[in-house]
């Protein structure tokens, strides 16, 4: 897209309260049958609203109708058992309760192409869809059928390939694959990892991008990211395999962390989605902090190829506290434009 600096969240936005729990990851629907699908619908084109109300250049769907960005997509799919459930370490961090993986898995019809068709008939501005990765998806189950991280990853890079093929038919401009897996399993990054992930997006005409974050601001992360050091370096082991990868855009955390901003040159020619906006702070930015961290990110990218945004989802947010900090982002933005144009 020609707009310079073009702005995004990077995918979930608060539920209203007469859909959900408020501030409350997987928090169960508060409705049933028909009225649950009203009101996802409508809670859809609200989050539409507000993010073009608030200024944002591109649209995201807010994951609105998904009570959760991995196991929702999940749920839709064949071969996966829910009713079987063991304990499983997620991201070396904390245990949960997830579902098996019995059979072979499968996808029999779409799980976010209608929601994309409603999407796309309300803007015109460039819609971005976020899918969960391969990688952090087989992260969030237990494999009782392929006995391999791998190949599990790689049938599930098939399954994502055909969903992103169809929402890019129904008119979403830009694919987002969430890896949050990737800043924690380095050797099967290297090893697979990427090459995988390029399997997603095979084929694509849509412009490709890829998370990668520290997690939503809840205390099982804000706990993993205290044992991290001054120096949060992560992005040093993927970013030099993905700036050789076919994916186009890199999303990743800066506002508020402990990641130095060096290592954005690492990612030298390809597109950076920035975090400007610190989602486990529920103070809102100014306007002149979200421009101060955009700009200090241009000693490593080029203007033209950066994509101010969100460090991750805010579903864990108050709403108006959202809502505030999408219009912080974008009046931060807005400042940094005219800073570049010389206005
Ligand atoms: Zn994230």
């Amino acid at each position: 897209m020609s707009t310079l600096l073009p702005t995004s969240i990077v995918g979930s936005l608060p539920k209203p309260s007469w859909l959900a729990e408020p501030e409350t990851l997987w928090s169960p629907w508060k409705l049933e049958g028909a009225e649950l699908d009203e009101g996802r619908r409508d809670a859809l084109h609200l989050a539409a609203a507000e993010q073009a109300l608030a200024g944002l250049d591109i649209i995201s769907d807010g994951e609105q109708t998904r009570q959760h960005f991995v196991t929702t997509f999940i749920e839709h799919l064949s071969g996966v058992d829910f009713s079987r459930r063991e304990t499983v370490r997620i991201r070396n961090r904390y245990d949960a309760s997830v579902p098996t993986v019995s059979g072979p898995v499968g996808r029999e019809h779409s799980v976010f192409v209608d929601d994309a068709v409603a999407l796309r008939a309300q803007t015109d501005r460039p819609l971005k869809w976020a899918l969960p990765g391969p990688m952090t998806m087989i992260d969030t189950l237990y494999d009782a059928h392929y006995g391999s991280r791998e190949q599990l990853a790689r049938e599930f890079a098939g399954i994502l390939n055909q969903e992103a093929r169809e929402l890019e038919a129904a008119g979403v401009d830009i694919i987002q694959f969430d890896e949050p897996a990737f800043n924690v399993f380095f050797d099967d990054v290297r090893d697979w990892g990427v090459e995988v992930l390029e399997r997603a997006a095979e084929g694509l005409r849509a412009e490709t991008v890829v998370h990668i974050c520290y997690g939503y601001g809840i205390k099982a992360n804000t706990d993993w990211k205290a044992t991290l050091g001054s120096q949060w370096r992560q992005y040093e082991e993927t970013f030099p395999l993905l700036r050789a990868s076919s994916i186009d855009t890199v999303s990743l955390e800066s506002r508020g962390s402990r990641v130095p901003m060096e290592l954005v040159e690492l990612l030298r020619g390809k597109k950076v989605m920035l975090g400007a906006i610190d989602v486990a702070d529920s103070r809102i930015e100014t306007p002149q902090e979200v421009a101060d961290t955009l700009r200090e990110a241009l000693a490593f990218v080029d203007a033209d190829r950066l994509c101010p945004s969100t460090n991750c989802g805010m579903a864990p947010l108050a709403r108006t506290v959202a809502q505030g900090k999408m219009r912080a982002l974008a009046a931060g933005t807005a400042l940094l434009r005219a800073e570049l144009s010389g206005d």
